[in-house]
């Protein structure tokens, strides 16, 4: 949460390995990538293990219908026991997730000199990132118990439907609600880079409201940029490590990048993707309840307790789709790229804009391929580069057309 992972013509955290663009020696900063990258996934990694060993101790060792019983002895009633459970529930997970959440978010990006952040702005992030995340799972939790006590054939349904509601309208509101509590933001002052984006916008057929600098710089080195919201909350934000670093030609590509997202509609195809998941897992969670709800203590499907075995069930479903979600984003950022190639005058500031992005933001230029197979949301910087080099501009013209 403190740091919204905007789309990029990059990956933020993403990909660096090889080759020196420019010498054609190895780059000093690869190695510095390289470890920095692995250190994530294994504090990522570590972040899940322990996660789900604190959800598999909550089931079987009678964690959770203790934190139930706890939380009863306060209250009865169901909607205020369950607040309590939560609460509970929220301490024991924040402990180690403060541990990791420092190592990553604050140990690790002062080790490899992305982050500006001192300790207490670090700190005053994650306690509003907490506040929000509690806010939202208390009225999600009490959301679905709610609806399990009320109909407790079609719960699932019902719930599917309303989560994804919620999902499409957080998705339109997090640039004016969200976004602004982590970070300041005020309108871009060069009005021939504005006017060169909107031209830019107008090609793709969008209208954005607004062109706006993002005060990333006080945070992080990092450099990020996207096209964010929907219809009236629609705009484009450029942080201002982009401004500093990048020509406008290369933000231009940056940007393109971005539009082809909405040209080829993938905006609406992630919803759809995303519905069509929100759907599987309350159905997986509605099964699992069937099954294993009267196991572990538990009293029954509306019996607060068993919320870790939904949980569980979300991640087994997560865990199974990673690899196919991870190729399915891959394959819209390709198309995003080749829609940028084609609506810029040069391929040239569209690799100008890789390269500086994997410098800035330390991006793993040729990661694992096993690990860009599972995880990566984007083609490796190597690959892109290679794509656009490659990038015929004979097709610019049918692929103008076809969008
Ligand atoms: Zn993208």
């Amino acid at each position: 949460m403190n740091e919204p992972k905007a789309e990029t013509g990059a990956p933020l955290p993403g990909p660096p390995n090889g080759l020196s663009p420019i010498s054609g020696q190895a780059a000093p900063d690869e190695e510095q990538a390289r470890t920095y990258h692995r250190a994530q996934r294994v504090l990522s990694v570590v972040g899940f293990v322990v996660d789900f060993a604190l959800l598999m101790l909550l089931l079987l060792a009678g964690w959770s219908v203790g934190f139930r019983e706890a939380a009863e002895r306060v209250s009865r009633h169901p909607a205020l026991a369950l607040l309590i459970y939560l609460l509970l529930l929220g301490l024991l997970f924040k402990i180690p997730d403060l541990v990791i959440g420092f190592l990553k978010g604050y140990w690790l990006e002062h080790r490899h000199g992305l982050s500006r952040m001192t300790f207490g702005q670090w700190l005053l992030d994650e306690a509003k990132g907490a506040a929000i995340g509690a806010a939202i799972g208390a009225l999600g939790a009490e959301a679905l118990y709610a609806a399990i006590r009320l109909w407790p054939r079609d719960w699932w349904v019902v719930c599917a439907a309303a989560f994804s509601l919620f999902f499409i309208l957080l998705a339109h509101l997090a640039p004016v609600l969200l976004f602004p509590i982590f970070f300041k933001f005020k309108p871009v002052e060069d009005s021939a880079l504005v006017a060169r984006l909107e031209d830019l916008s107008r090609r793709a057929r969008t209208r954005v409201r607004g062109v706006y600098e993002w005060k990333l710089g006080e945070k992080t080195k990092k450099a990020n940029a996207a096209l964010m919201g929907s219809g009236s909350t629609r705009r484009i934000i450029l942080s201002d490590t982009l401004l500093s670093n990048f020509q406008p030609d290369e933000i231009e590509a940056v940007l393109a990048h971005e539009f082809g997202h909405h040209v080829r509609r993938h905006l609406l195809w992630g919803m759809l993707v995303q519905t069509a998941i929100t759907f599987a897992g309350f159905y997986l969670a509605n099964r699992a309840l069937a099954r294993w709800s009267h196991a572990f203590g538990l009293r029954g499907p509306s019996d607060f307790a068993n919320l870790p075995l939904l949980i569980l069930t979300g991640f087994a479903l997560s865990l199974i789709l990673l690899p196919a979600l991870s190729a399915f984003s891959r394959r819209m950022e390709r198309e995003a790229d080749a829609y940028a190639l084609g609506s810029i005058p040069d391929r040239e500031a569209f690799i100008r804009s890789m390269e500086k992005l994997a410098q800035l933001n330390l991006g793993e230029r040729r990661p694992p391929r096993w690990i860009e197979f599972i995880f990566h949301s984007h083609p490796s910087i190597e690959r892109r580069i290679q794509f656009a080099r490659e990038w015929n501009p004979a097709r610019r013209r049918t692929s103008q057309a076809g969008a």
